[in-house]
């Protein structure tokens, strides 16, 4: 399949409790043009979470052959868990023309840019602390120390923004969808991700030429 523009990869990073993996998922269950890179991780699966579809779940000997064959794209070690961007599927979402979708972590989106020059790195915001705490507490699989531990994690976080292409305030779900919508559907007009700008452009000279010498 040829697509009107240079598919690219969208990276999603967000402190916890951001609501960013709702927007994510939400975002490809609407576009039939946008995919969800899968990510490996040696986390346990909560409840509702499935193999193959939420993650891969791995043991730490499957993550470390993901990594010795080189099958990640980045990885990270997150709340002393590891994940990675299996990099497979990210290069087949983009071989079919589909925005990939990565919902990882700020290191690691930070990552995918130095291997992916072209990506584009998307920052959401909790609107409040106290909508992030309601969040995490309705995730329902945070104690006390691991909420404290991502509070501090997503505290450190923060200085990242300035890294990152776009922020969004997650506040009412509906309208941040709707932006990040709108941010790829922009993006996707770039002049450097136009396949055929060059025969389009000859196309136009062409016929102004025929315009300009009819006309005399
Ligand atoms: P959770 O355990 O809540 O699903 O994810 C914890 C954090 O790890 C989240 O910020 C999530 O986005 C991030 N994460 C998930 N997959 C990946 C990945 O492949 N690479 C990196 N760097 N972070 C990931």
């Amino acid at each position: 399949m040829t697509s009107k523009y240079r598919p690219f990869p969208l990276v999603i990073a967000a402190p916890s409790g951001a609501g960013k993996t709702s927007l994510a998922r939400a975002l490809v269950e609407r576009r039939a043009d946008m995919v969800f890179s899968l990510s490996a991780t040696t986390r346990l699966p909560r409840p509702g979470e499935r193999d193959g579809v939420d993650y891969r779940f791995v043991d730490d000997a499957g993550f470390d052959s993901l990594q010795s064959k080189g099958e990640l794209l980045e990885w990270a070690q997150v709340h002393e868990r590891r994940y990675g961007t299996l990099k497979s599927g990210v290069e087949a979402a983009l071989a079919t023309g589909s925005t990939v979708v990565l919902d990882i972590d700020v290191q690691g989106a930070q990552r995918v840019r130095r291997a992916l020059s072209d990506a584009v790195l998307l920052f959401v915001l909790p609107p409040s602390v106290s909508e992030m705490k309601r969040r995490l507490a309705e995730r329902g699989s945070e104690d006390a120390a691991q909420l404290a531990t991502r509070m501090r994690t997503a505290r450190a976080e923060l200085d990242a923004v300035k890294n990152f292409d776009y922020v969004v305030v997650n506040d009412v779900f509906e309208q941040a969808l709707q932006t990040i919508e709108a941010i790829v559907s922009a993006e996707r007009e770039r002049v450097s991700r136009q396949p055929h700008l060059d025969e389009m452009l000859d196309g136009l000279r062409a016929d102004i030429d025929g315009f300009i010498q009819g006309s005399h």
